[in-house]
Parts: C-alpha cells; sequence; structure tokens
C-alpha cells in the first residue's frame, strides 16, 4: 500500500460501518488521520471499530444522514472531540428498488433522492462553512457510475448519482478559492453486500459488463477517495475519478 499522509486531520465518513465506507476509514487511520463514523447500523459501527482497533483515534455516532437536525448534532459533537473538521467523505447510500421506470414504486424513488441525494448535500451545507473558515478542507462525494451513465432499471438511483456529480461541481466551483476542493469518485460494481439485495443475475451483468471482468474491491475505491482527500490532491476540483473497471459505455 502506498503511504498517503492524513497526519493530524479529521475526516468525516458516512456510512463508514461497512463495504467502501469501511475500507476509507481503514485508509484513512493508516494515512494518521483521526476518524468519525457517521451510520445508522450503531452494531456494525461497533463491531468495525473493534475489528480496525484504532483506540482513541476511531470513533462512531449514530448520524441519519438523511436528517439535518441530526448532522447538526454529529458535527458539533465530533468537533469537540477531534476538532475542527478536514475531511468530509460522503459515501453513505444504497440502490433500492431494481425495476423499469414505470415500475418504480413512487417510494422507492423518494428515498433513493433522500439517502443519495440530499444527504450528500445536507453533509456538505453542514460542513463547508466550518472548512471555508479554516482555509482547508478536502470532501469527496461517492457518486456511482450509475449517475453517469444513467443505467437501466434503476433510474432513481442514476438520478440521485448524477445530481452528487451535479452538486460536486457547483460546490467546487463556489468553494474554490477558499482552500476547500471538492470532488466525486464514480465506481462501478463494487464487491459489498450492497450487492446482497440484488437479484444474483443483475449483479453478475453488472461485472460481466465491466473490461477488468470483475467486481472492483471496497480497497480500490478506497484508494482514489482518500488520495482525493489528501493534500496531495491539491490541483483538481469538481472532478469525478471513475472507477468502474473500464466500462466506457457513457
Ligand atoms: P453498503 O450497503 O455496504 O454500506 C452502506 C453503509 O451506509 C452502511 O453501513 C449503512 O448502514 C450506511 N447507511 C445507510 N443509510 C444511512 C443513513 N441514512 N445514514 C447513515 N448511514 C447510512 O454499501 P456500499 O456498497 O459500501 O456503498 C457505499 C457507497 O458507494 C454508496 O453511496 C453506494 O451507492 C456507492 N456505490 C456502491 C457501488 C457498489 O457496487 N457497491 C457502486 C457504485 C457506488
Amino acid at each position: 500500500m502506498n503511504s498517503i499522509d492524513l497526519g493530524g486531520r479529521h475526516a468525516i465518513v458516512t456510512g463508514g460501518a461497512k463495504g467502501i465506507g469501511r475500507a476509507i476509514v481503514a485508509r484513512c487511520l493508516a494515512s494518521g488521520a483521526r476518524v468519525t463514523i457517521w451510520d445508522i447500523d450503531v452494531g456494525r459501527t461497533d463491531q468495525t471499530i473493534k475489528e480496525l482497533g484504532a483506540g482513541n483515534n476511531l470513533r462512531g455516532d449514530m448520524v441519519d444522514v438523511t436528517d439535518p437536525d441530526e448532522i447538526a448534532r454529529g458535527l458539533d459533537e465530533a468537533t469537540a472531540a477531534f476538532s475542527k473538521i478536514d475531511i468530509l467523505i460522503n459515501n453513505a447510500g444504497s440502490v433500492g428498488t431494481i425495476a423499469k421506470l414505470w415500475e418504480q414504486p413512487v417510494e422507492n424513488w423518494q428515498r433513493m433522492l433522500t439517502l443519495n441525494l440530499t444527504s450528500s448535500f445536507l453533509c456538505c451545507r453542514a460542513v463547508a462553512p466550518q472548512m471555508m473558515e479554516a482555509g482547508y478542507g478536502r470532501i469527496v462525494n461517492i457518486a456511482s457510475n450509475a449517475g453517469k451513465m444513467a443505467t437501466m432499471n434503476n433510474a432513481p438511483y442514476a438520478a440521485a448519482k448524477a445530481g452528487v456529480i451535479s452538486i460536486t461541481k457547483t460546490l467546487a466551483k463556489e468553494v474554490a478559492t477558499t482552500g476547500v476542493l471538492v470532488n466525486a469518485v464514480a465506481p462501478g460494481g463494487t464487491n459489498t453486500e450492497l450487492f446482497d439485495d440484488l437479484a444474483p443475475e443483475y449483479a453478475s451483468q453488472i461485472a460481466s459488463a465491466m473490461p477488468l471482468n470483475r467486481l472492483i474491491e471496497p480497497d480500490e475505491v478506497a484508494a482514489i477517495a482518500v488520495w482525493a482527500a489528501s493534500e496531495d490532491c491539491s490541483g483538481t476540483t469538481g472532478a469525478v475519478f471513475d472507477i468502474s473497471g473500464g466500462r466506457s459505455d457513457y
């Protein structure tokens, strides 16, 4: 593993209890950061904290990232515990119902927009002022290649992730001269429990559509996300880093 220097930095990772978020938490810790996990799954957060064995450098908080009041409380407590936030990684999200657009339950549309897009908007909105005041910050939004290529059978998720790309670019421009950089990472199919919610044939279709002919591993997504969260990422903002195993059908 190459080293990335996050010494002295405090990172919030949403959805950090498992999957891609957990890999990002582990890589941030290995890079010298202190990390706060915001996740609604208390059991998995506790398990991850125990397994990663990072002592006082890792804390968890049950923050539902769709709730602005919870975010405000979580931010106050994170700042009190580990000082100002240098890094925000908006990773919490889920894939929802697989169906044609006209068969999508309206409730799933609303849930996907809220969980995947509004959550990132709310966390960026809460944390950006603190970063601007400090004159330094890195925000990394985990989008999806679904947001770039408008994947079939998943319109609500794809629309939400396209929205994540859009707010990434907007915020990046708005804060560009303040020391705060905002980028997105767009993974293709990644080997996490998220796939447990998908029909096996849909999951294998995703893997075989990637020229690498395999799913991406969470650590591979973490490598890009944590680099984008570091000082080494200094000349890039409003970008969407692709990690889709070579998919180019968009
Ligand atoms: P996962 O289901 O393994 O983990 C998601 C985490 O988010 C869980 O710990 C869950 O408890 C947490 N979470 C869910 N709702 C939350 C809420 N309201 N508040 C706080 N935490 C919440 O998923 P994953 O595969 O690791 O995906 C992580 C991110 O990567 C998601 O945004 C997903 O859309 C994106 N992504 C995943 C893939 C993939 O193939 N796995 C591909 C592209 C993009």
